[in-house]
């Protein structure tokens, strides 16, 4: 990835420029992001958190967080709270919170103002029977034999229906649209429905509840949303979003909205937009709320902040900085052509972003003896290395270094691959910060396995002394064996195997591209600096890659590590 970030594609950026130099809305902006509550946030769902924040804070407006939580059975306060900490992690703060919840009563009096104007009716087709009258693509529907109810009929049921005097799925309020509409979403569509069930928010107040274009459209026109940005499979019901506001025509009946007033919330109603955009998708990835919660639910994943689930909160514990979330989307731009963007694109932007804000430490994860025989046996020193190599600003720090030490099994060889510079049998190589030093046994046990390496030290090789300047081909890196902070460290890898994990072609889910090995935990030897590391601390484990202290379960004296992403891009494509 480059450094020259060009202005990233963005036609809705694009659109509210235009509109500004046109002076339409008086140039105001005011966007929403409007969750339901029923899971917890995805990676997609960042997208569309960016793009609504940000282009108000771009223009000097402001984002709602809106609840969407008109589908009472399946909404859960944990998910609410949930969100918010996303949101707020993120990067972004609303400047009003509300819940669709809060306008029931706006929403039902809105309803009343159809009936009466002759746009809405109580219908009495079983949801069977409203299949059977819609009509498909290419058939005009019939109109519901309860069509031509009158004015007054059609209050006194709604008003029953609210009482609760009908059971479930009795009767519905339909708009009073167009049967023999070309597009189904205006085919007489419900607007609101009877579902007795508490409701999470407003309790037992009510037992009908309004569907979800009705609810959402003028939930943004009594929020005063400008710009209702949502995703491309609302395209074909922005008819229905338009005829909503435009019949409901809240900026001319502000007793509509008066319960607001009377509850203390304010109501700047507007006339919204409604503008589509396409989804942001990652190969490698699930990313629908009914399959992640199949993954937590059917235990294949530790929760739904798991590091290896595409959640926000899971990529918040894998380690990802919010602000790479941030780059990715933003260099992803906002268009309207779906697209599947590879994950390793977010992982570039997770290691950019730690690269520099990262500070350097020392780890052992698979560790094999070390043992400098021409030290004394009780040989320690207090060695300093700068925590970031560009950057003096993260200063040095203190590293212990004894004659027994810890290395990486796979710096030394006793017969090496070709192309290998690290640690042969007689052969050299440089302790970073140490000096070279020179491999003259090999200790193994009764099988024959590698137990440890005995090397002699050229001292005059230290950095600052005139030995430092002969060169040998390896670097490499090493903790003090007594000193070493011993930590669980999580090494995570991709949680599917497939690109496509929603490819069902071959008569599999998506839970059997699960990767098996996409969890190994390990023992690690750490710098003993580290012992102090609060949770959710990133550090780059020099050589290993970039890591995090887990946020629920590192503690002092008993810390946890996961690793965030490896240092370069390992991830084998399969071959094409
Ligand atoms: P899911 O299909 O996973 O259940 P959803 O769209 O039903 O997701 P909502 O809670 O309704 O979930 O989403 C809140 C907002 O986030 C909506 O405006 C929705 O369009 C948007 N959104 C959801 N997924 C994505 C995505 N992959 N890319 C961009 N925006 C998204
Ligand atoms: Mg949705």
């Amino acid at each position: 990835m480059t450094d020259v970030t060009p202005v990233a594609n963005n036609f809705i950026r694009q659109i509210v420029l235009d509109e500004r130099a046109a002076g339409k809305h008086g140039g105001r902006v005011v966007t929403r992001f409007p969750p339901e509550p029923n899971g917890y946030l995805h990676l997609g769902h960042g997208k569309s958190i960016c793009l609504n924040f940000g282009i108000a804070r771009e223009f000097g407006g402001v984002c709602h967080l809106r609840f969407d939580d008109t589908n009472p059975s399946k909404e859960d306060i944990e998910y609410v709270e949930a969100i918010k900490a996303d949101v707020q992690w993120l990067g972004f703060e609303w400047d009003v919170l509300r819940h669709a919840s809060d306008y029931f009563e706006v929403f039902y009096r809105c309803a009343e103002k159809l009936i009466r104007d002759g746009k809405a009716f109580v219908c009495d087709l079983s949801a069977e029977q409203v299949r059977e009258y819609r009509g498909t693509l290419t058939e005009p529907g019939r109109n519901s034999p309860w069509r031509d109810r009158s004015v007054e009929e059609n209050l006194d049921l709604f008003r029953r229906m609210r009482a609760g005097e009908f059971a479930d799925g009795a009767k519905t309020l339909r708009a009073r649209i167009a049967m023999a509409s070309g597009n189904i979403n205006l085919r007489d569509p419900a607007l609101y429905r009877i579902r007795k069930v508490s409701h999470q928010n407003t309790g037992d107040a009510w037992c009908i509840y309004p569907m979800y274009d009705y609810a959402h459209s003028l939930s943004d026109a009594v929020e005063g949303i400008t710009h209702s940005l949502c995703t491309l499979e609302f395209e074909d019901h922005r008819p229905l979003y338009d005829w909503c506001i435009q019949h409901v025509d809240l900026p001319h009946h502000p007793e509509l909205v008066q319960p607001l007033r009377e509850a203390g919330l304010t109501a700047t109603v507007s006339t919204p937009r409604q503008i589509e955009f396409a989804r942001g998708n990652l190969d490698y990835t699930v990313m629908s709320k009914r399959k992640l919660m199949a993954l937590v639910q059917d235990g294949l994943v530790a929760g739904w902040d798991d590091p290896r689930m595409p959640t926000l909160s899971g990529a918040r514990r894998r380690g990802f900085p919010p602000a790479a979330i941030r780059t990715f989307w933003e260099r992803a731009g906002v268009t309207k052509q779906n697209s599947v963007i590879e994950f390793s694109v977010l992982e570039g932007c997770v290691r950019e972003v730690l690269d520099a804000t990262a500070p350097r430490r020392f780890a052992v994860l698979d560790p094999l003896k070390l043992t400098i025989t021409n030290l004394p046996e009780d040989h320690s020193e207090s060695l300093t290395f700068p925590n970031h190599p560009k950057n003096e600003a993260f200063g040095t720090r203190a590293v212990a270094f004894s004659r027994d030490l810890l290395i990486e099994r796979d710096d030394f060889f006793e017969v090496p691959p070709k192309g290998f510079h690290r640690l042969v049998p007689g052969g050299e190589v440089r302790l970073r910060g140490v000096g070279i030093v020179k491999c003259t046994e090999v200790e193994k046990d009764a099988g024959g396995n590698v137990t440890g390496v005995c090397c002699t030290l050229d001292a005059d090789t230290r950095q600052g002394l005139p030995g430092a300047e002969r060169k040998v081909k390896g670097t490499i890196h090493w903790v003090s064996a007594s000193h070493a902070l011993r930590a669980e460290v999580r090494l995570y890898d991709r949680l599917f195997t497939g690109a496509d994990p929603d490819d069902t072609s071959d008569g599999k889910t998506y839970e059997d591209h699960l990767n098996p090995n996409s969890l190994r935990v390990v023992t690690g030897y750490l710098e003993a600096s580290l012992a102090q590391a609060e949770p959710e601390t990133a550090v780059q484990f020099e050589r290993l890659g970039f890591f995090v202290a887990d946020r629920r379960d590192h503690a002092a004296g008993k810390p946890v590590f996961n690793r965030t992403v490896t240092l370069r891009d390992s991830f084998a494509k399969p071959a094409r």
